[in-house]
Parts: C-alpha cells; sequence; structure tokens
C-alpha cells in the first residue's frame, strides 16, 4: 500500500513521562505505516521547554496559528517537586496556559464511548461534550476577609474619572467579601469558539447561566451568546439542521441529566470546572476523555484530557510492564489528522482517521483493554493487555478496515 501523502504539515507537540512512550509508540505503530506524516515537530518536554526559557511553548502555539491545526502529548506542569526533581531554572508556566492565552480559545472535553462500558447514567448513549469559559469569575476574583462592623463597596473608576459606586453589604460582624469580573472580548471568544465548534460537529448546543438571580452579570452572558447567535449564527446553524438552546443552569442540569447526549454544553468557567469533573466521571474514565482547544479564528488543538501518569512512568523506569490506556492520545491524533484532512480536502486523510478510530474501538468492543477499563467493563471474556500489546490489537484490526 502506497503511504498517505500530506501537503501542509500538522503541529506536533511531544511531551512528558508515560505518555511521551506512548506517542512514540502510536507514532510507530499506528500512524508512521501507513502515513508520509509531515508535522512540524516541537518537543514541549520539560527539559526542553528548560533549556529554551519555554520559548518553544509559544514558538508551537504560534505555529497553530501559522498551519490551523496542532497535537499535543500530556506535559508536566511543574511544581516545586518538578523543579528540584529536573533542576529546573524556574517553575515554567503550564503548556496548556500559555497556549490557550495565545490562541484565546476554549476547551471541549468529549468522551470515547464504546458499548461494553456504561456510563453510569443510564440514558447518556451518545457523548456529552463540556466546553468550559476558561478566564475570570471566581477564578480571577479578589477576596477581604472582614474582621469586624464594615461598609462593603463595589467601586469602578473609569478612565475619564467617572465613578459607579454600590453598597455590597453593611457588615455589623465579621464575615468575607470577593469581587470577580468578566470582559466582553473574552465572552464573546468563548461565544463564537462555541459556536463554531457546533456547526463543526452538526450538533445542538446548550448553554446556561443563574441570569434570574444575576442579573447584571450573569445576563452579560445570555445578552452577548444571543447577540452573536442571532447575528452570525442564526442562518448556518438553520442550513446545517442544529439549534442553539439556552435555559437557566439548575434547568440545564436536569434536563442534562435525562437527556441520551449527543449535544455541546457550554458552561461558564466554575460550572465548567464541576460539570465536566462529573459528566467525565459518569462516562467512565478520564483515560478515554478527549480534549480539544477551538480558537475563535478556528484554530484546533488536539489532545487527552489527562495528564502524563507520572506513577505508570515510574514503574515503566523500573523495567516494570505497564497497562496505560492510549485511547484519548491516539484520539488526539484521529482528530488532528481527520481536521488537517478537512481543511485540506485529504479524503484519504480523513478516512484514515476514521477507520483507526473503529479499529481502536473495536479492540475494546472486543473484551481486549488496558487494566483500567478492565474493571470498568461488562462482559466475561476480557483480556487485559500491556501498554504496547493493546497498540498492536489496533493495529491487526486497523489492517483488516483499511
Ligand atoms: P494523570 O496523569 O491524569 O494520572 C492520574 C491517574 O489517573 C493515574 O495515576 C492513573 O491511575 C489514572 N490515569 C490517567 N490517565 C490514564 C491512562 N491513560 N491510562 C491509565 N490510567 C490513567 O494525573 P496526575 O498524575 O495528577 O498528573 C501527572 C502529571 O500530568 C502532572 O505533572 C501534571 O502537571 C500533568 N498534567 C498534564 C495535563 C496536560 O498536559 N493536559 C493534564 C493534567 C495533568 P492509577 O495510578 O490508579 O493507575
Ligand atoms: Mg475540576
Amino acid at each position: 500500500m502506497e503511504k498517505i501523502k500530506m501537503n501542509v504539515p500538522l503541529v506536533e507537540m511531544d511531551g512528558d513521562e508515560m505518555t511521551r512512550i506512548i506517542w512514540a509508540k502510536i507514532k510507530e505503530h499506528l500512524l508512521e505505516p501507513y502515513i508520509d506524516l509531515n508535522t512540524e515537530y516541537y518537543d514541549l518536554g520539560l527539559e526542553k521547554r528548560n533549556e529554551t526559557d519555554d520559548k518553544i511553548t509559544t514558538d508551537s502555539a504560534n505555529a497553530i496559528t501559522k498551519y490551523g491545526v496542532g497535537v499535543k502529548c500530556a506535559t508536566i506542569t511543574p511544581n516545586a517537586a518538578r523543579v528540584k526533581e529536573y533542576n529546573l531554572k524556574s517553575m515554567w508556566k503550564s503548556p496548556n496556559g500559555t497556549i490557550r492565552a495565545i490562541l484565546d480559545g476554549t476547551v471541549f472535553r468529549a468522551p470515547i464511548i464504546v458499548n461494553n462500558i456504561k456510563p453510569s447514567v443510564k440514558t447518556w448513549t451518545k457523548p456529552i461534550t463540556v466546553a468550559r469559559h476558561a478566564y475570570g469569575d471566581v477564578y480571577r476574583d479578589v477576596e477581604i476577609k472582614v474582621e469586624g462592623a464594615a461598609k462593603a463597596e463595589l467601586v469602578v473608576t473609569y478612565a475619564n474619572g467617572e465613578v459607579a459606586k454600590q453598597t455590597i453589604h453593611d457588615f455589623s460582624g465579621a464575615g468575607v467579601v470577593l469581587g470577580m469580573h468578566n470582559t466582553d472580548k473574552s465572552i464573546e471568544s468563548f461565544a463564537r469558539s462555541c459556536f463554531n465548534y457546533a456547526l463543526d460537529q452538526k450538533q445542538d448546543i446548550w448553554f446556561a447561566t443563574k441570569d434570574t438571580i444575576s442579573k447584571t452579570y450573569d445576563h452579560r452572558f445570555k445578552d452577548i451568546f444571543q447577540e452573536i447567535y442571532d447575528n452570525e449564527y442564526d442562518d448556518k446553524f438553520k442550513a446545517a439542521g442544529i439549534e442553539y438552546f439556552y435555559t437557566l443552569i439548575d434547568d440545564a442540569v436536569a434536563r442534562v441529566v435525562k437527556s441520551e447526549g449527543g449535544f455541546i454544553w457550554a458552561c461558564k468557567n466554575y460550572d465548567g470546572d464541576v460539570m465536566s469533573d462529573m459528566v467525565a466521571t459518569a462516562f467512565g474514565s478520564l483515560a478515554m476523555m478527549t480534549s480539544v482547544l477551538v480558537s475563535p479564528e478556528g484554530f484546533y488543538e488536539y489532545e487527552a484530557a489527562h495528564g502524563t501518569v507520572q506513577r505508570h512512568y515510574y514503574q515503566h523506569l523500573e523495567g516494570k510492564v505497564t497497562s496505560t490506556n492510549s485511547m484519548a492520545t491516539i484520539f488526539a491524533w484521529t482528530g488532528a489528522l481527520r481536521k488537517r484532512g478537512e481543511l485540506d480536502n485529504n479524503e484519504a486523510l480523513i478516512n484514515f482517521a476514521n477507520k483507526l478510530e473503529e479499529a481502536s474501538i473495536k479492540t475494546i468492543e472486543e473484551g481486549v483493554m488496558t487494566k483500567d477499563l478492565a474493571s470498568l467493563a461488562e462482559g466475561t471474556n476480557i483480556k487485559t493487555v500491556n501498554t504496547e500489546e493493546f497498540l498492536l490489537e489496533v493495529k491487526q484490526r486497523l489492517e483488516t478496515l483499511i
């Protein structure tokens, strides 16, 4: 078979620990034998980030704005222990945070569904994709512990000196107070990323806030979404046969639990933090969760939602056999290759990405899986395999499909 050609490069961002091992194995077994892989390679492994004063991370994000699509391996976000372990010059920032700031994007997380692992919520037969607004609100707040009787005020001083002021509370005793913010610009980017991704996936999009209680703050989110939808997306949504649905957050939660899935759920920052963990857990496993960062301009960065699986890596270093699940990392690659194929009208590449996903799902549905899934799966003939065996099992099935 002749290898599939790629005209435009994909931005490849390598990473750390166990996922770095998996990364190389996926390329060796599942990609390079079939595709003339055309990637612009950036090593975001911690050593290289340290060596380049983290410039490599910025360079890789800029490359995505040039080529449109990237695929990223999980990376270590350094803490004090890592600074010591890797003898770092500085506690470098989270690469994902840096990339997100450059692309101004929204993260969409979706589970990979297989028929022998049942979600905790019985009605969920299709994936629910959670989109979290990743700026502001309580994550960028300021807080004061009030020690005794006091008047707390909210004061906004404009550039021209005008002042808007409101009393928050007249404290008669001790308490707490916080101030938080968001910007129209960030909410607009969030809305556009969500609407674009809904069109891309041909799925309905839901959005919810608490606008009945928060009549200015949350209401601003509701209004911005509605204005952008009416002005820029209504026609496109109708043509695609999909819907934008707004409701209150508590109503949304109730409807999500009763739904069959198959839609995108856009969440404010805190709601997204909480609900993405709830949805991920209910679908079964973090190792089966994919993640894509979508910018309002339509740039895409695909990755697994999980981290570098440090515990397995240390076992691997001790020479022990690991059983690490590579599904989410395989799907990061297939997502990126499919998107590359769509942008470049490369049918062969799109077809290959679809077949690789099909082969991966088929492997698990036939009972062959890593240890993390074996305890969750239904059925009696379950064969637990190690990290590399799983990839070889997928490869066998892939070859019967292409
Ligand atoms: P983690 O790598 O997601 O792993 C936590 C635990 O979840 C693992 O020990 C393992 O459980 C299970 N797990 C996760 N992915 C798995 C997989 N593919 N197959 C099998 N089991 C899997 O989280 P962490 O240990 O908290 O973080 C490790 C490093 O990753 C940290 O340095 C953190 O900064 C980084 N991180 C990076 C990203 C990213 O790049 N997007 C995201 C999160 C964390 P058992 O040990 O019970 O088997
Ligand atoms: Mg959380």
